[in-house]
């Protein structure tokens, strides 16, 4: 049983640790994490020193990195061969001399750059993941006593917060790394889609220009071939198109009109330009609009319409011969919302969040069967965004999907520093 006195001089010892880890917990600040370290491993071990070291790969050997009572040693190395520290961090064990005085093992350079004596030593190692990263020291008992199974644990115990400080910090400086690497290839990404989509679309004009001249001047038998370019360069102006809105996007140049139409009639308009292709591919689809209520929507009906196109064509791509489609419109407290739903291939659950990203696709697009470009979706949620609704998707593998989005039926004013809304 331990003296009352000892006893409480070990909950102070205990809660000096706790303090320690708030510490640790509330600040990022690696050099000044690591001093505090060692200035209570210090006070707590009741030494006249201490210091942490970490291991440099490039030089193969140990780098004071905080030091307490020998400043001086910030600039010094300690090599792994031939010093107490080294076989620490070696052995990935602790070591305790208590008459180190004379003990052959010890880094004698460190004293004599100092000009200080090391008595005795207690080290353990900073072990990061099992690995050891570096070493943890603290110097000189005071009052020539010994280093104890207590000093040797509180050791232990701060080398464990050190290693986690440093990890943290590693960490977070390589998720920045990452962070500004992604922000740089978005943007170049961005510029690609701009410059992309500029630059294509005046040949493209000219090339479309020319064909369709060159369809009413060239003989009849070469109609077929002029036709296949002209439907070539359309799907090629539709690409661009759709490139061009992303880069409107991006750049905060999109603009959305501000005026009534009917999101029923704009349902029934979609469905009905999609029958014929439905019924090619046998499949069926149906459209369910309120009777009695137009669904009054303010906003951009060109913009909105580009949405229901693209949800009701993917699900005709996704959705094999004999199955159904069907697209639904309905008014919930101020909101208008549109389902289309198939009972096509289904998407992984994992996935239904992503499909809106640019340029993504379930399939990879090297062994899909389906064309596009992995824009229509990403399109979609842009317009749906700009008019202040939202869109997503439920689905089930092999089942089936439901896309849905809503729109505010009054637009929100337009705030004097939003440009997107204009007037009609
Ligand atoms: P794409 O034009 O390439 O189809 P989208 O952005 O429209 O690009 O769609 C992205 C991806 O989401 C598609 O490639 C497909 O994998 C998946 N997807 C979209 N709609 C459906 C659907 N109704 N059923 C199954 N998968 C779908």
């Amino acid at each position: 049983m331990p003296e009352p006195s000892s006893r409480q001089a070990r909950l102070e010892r205990m809660q000096r640790l706790l303090e320690i880890s708030r510490t640790l917990a509330s600040t990022h600040d690696l050099p000044l994490l690591l001093q505090t370290i060692v200035d209570n491993a210090v006070e707590l071990t009741q030494s006249e020193a201490a210091s942490i070291m970490l291991y440099d790969p490039a030089k193969g050997e140990l780098r004071f990195e905080a030091v307490h009572g020998r400043q001086k040693l910030l600039e010094v190395s300690v090599p792994l061969k031939g010093s107490i520290a080294g076989w620490i961090f070696h052995h990935a064990r602790p070591m305790v001399l208590h008459d180190a005085s004379k003990d052959p093992r010890v880094y004698r350079a460190v004293d004599q750059t100092l000009r200080f004596e090391t008595r005795s030593l207690l080290g353990v190692p900073l072990l990061l993941k099992q690995e050891p990263i570096g070493v943890v020291e603290a110097i000189n008992k005071r009052e020539h006593a010994h280093y104890t199974e207590d000093d040797l644990a509180i050791l232990e115990t701060l080398a464990a917060q050190a290693a986690v400080a440093i990890d943290n910090t590693r960490l977070l400086s390589q998720l920045q790394t990452v962070n500004t690497e992604l922000t740089r290839l978005d943007r170049m990404k961005s510029d690609f889609i701009a410059i992309a989509s500029h630059e294509l679309r005046t040949p493209l004009g000219l090339i479309l220009g020319h064909a369709t001249f060159l369809k009413e001047a060239v003989p009849a038998e070469y109609a077929e071939q002029m036709d296949v370019i002209i439907r070539s360069s359309m799907r090629l102006k539709t690409i661009i198109e759709d490139l061009s809105t992303i880069a409107h996007k991006d750049e905060g140049q999109s603009r959305v009109r501000r005026e009534p139409f009917s999101l029923a009639h704009l349902v029934v308009d979609v469905v009905n330009r999609f029958l014929a292709t439905a019924q090619e591919k046998r499949i069926e689809l149906g459209c369910d609009i309120p009777e009695d209520d137009p669904l009054m929507v303010e906003g951009d009906r060109e913009k909105i319409d580009v949405v229901v196109t693209n949800l009701v064509r993917n699900a005709l791509t996704f959705t094999d011969p004999g199955g159904q489609i069907g697209v639904k419109a309905e008014g919930e407290g101020g909101n208008a919302k549109v389902f289309v739903v198939d009972t096509g291939i289904g998407i992984p659950s994992s996935e239904t969040d992503r499909i809106f990203d640019r340029f993504y696709q379930v399939e990879s697009h090297l062994t899909r069967r389906h064309g596009g470009m992995g824009l229509g979706l990403s399109i979609a949620k842009a317009m749906v965004e700009l008019h202040h609704g939202q869109i997503w998707c439920e689905s089930k593998e092999g089942t089936g999907s439901l896309f849905c989005f809503t729109l505010p039926q009054r637009a929100p004013e337009p705030s004097p520093a939003s440009k997107v809304f204009i007037e009609s």
